[in-house]
């Protein structure tokens, strides 16, 4: 069985349209459960100023949808079997992430 689908939805400012497939049942389920996953405003302010974000610190790749207005990020994780994406939870952005303080944790553990 292989099944077309096209799904609408909104994150923040931006209208999606997806076109996907599944093979079957199983991953159908999948993959709209992601999409569903996906917020359209801000799960800790309610606000939609809410961008996606994919940025990589230290080597790990971070993919995150983030809120302009109260900097709250709601992280995703990877499945290990597939490498496939899904929503953790909405948690403030620590401040020690930020890169010129990221940089600075760095050197501490230089040479010098
Ligand atoms: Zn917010």
């Amino acid at each position: 069985m292989e099944m077309k689908f096209r799904m609408r939805f909104r994150v923040g400012g931006s209208g999606l349209e997806v076109e996907d497939e599944a093979e079957s049942t199983t991953e159908f389920f999948k993959k709209v459960t992601f999409y569903h996953s996906l917020p359209e405003t801000c799960g800790n302010c309610g606000k939609g100023r809410i961008v996606f974000d994919h940025r990589i610190a230290q080597g790990y790749q971070f993919y995150e949808i983030k809120c302009r207005d109260c900097n709250h990020v709601l992280r995703f994780g990877q499945y290990k079997e597939d490498a496939e994406l899904f929503a953790k939870s909405w948690v403030e952005k620590p401040s020690q992430e930020a890169p010129g303080v990221l940089h600075e944790s760095v050197r501490g553990f230089g040479p010098r």
